[in-house]
């Protein structure tokens, strides 16, 4: 398990982790298996989202605030409640298989971390576990 630091920028921002978690899988020595990725802060996440075009995480955290708004009658005291609930409805977790020492993501597919509350330094961690191939598993 490797835990990852990073810096947000802003109160809401999507910031592409692909090339970072990659980096894990490739220290991890792992030709096939699974890759975890979790985020461990309730106003915070991780989702998987097109990378080629920048407006399509813009928009994302658009219609999020249009959906939940930043003010309303919530009752925390803390005042991030729509942080809170935008965290629940993107997920803290994403699975990601590892074939041949890659991440398996489509063409436009990218992890992003997801910033809800910030600017922070927060962290999440990446576990990469080995399970074989599918020809490796009908061998043994
Ligand atoms: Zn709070």
């Amino acid at each position: 398990m490797k835990q990852l630091s990073i810096r947000t920028n802003s109160r809401s921002e999507m910031i592409d982790i692909t090339r970072a978690v990659e980096s894990v899988v490739e220290e991890a020595n792992v030709r096939n298996g699974i890759c975890y990725v979790f985020v461990p802060h309730t106003t915070a996440a991780v989702t998987i989202n097109e990378n080629a075009d920048p407006d399509v995480p813009r928009d994302i955290i658009m219609e999020l605030e249009k959906v939940i708004p930043y003010q309303d009658n919530y009752r925390h005291r803390e005042g991030n409640s729509a942080a809170h609930v935008k965290a629940s409805l993107i997920g803290s977790s994403e699975t990601v298989l590892v074939e041949g020492g890659r991440l398996l993501l489509g063409t436009w597919q990218s992890l992003f971390f997801c910033e809800f509350d910030g600017p922070r330094t927060r962290k999440y961690v990446v576990k990469v576990v080995a399970t074989g191939s599918e020809t490796e598993n009908r061998k043994s």
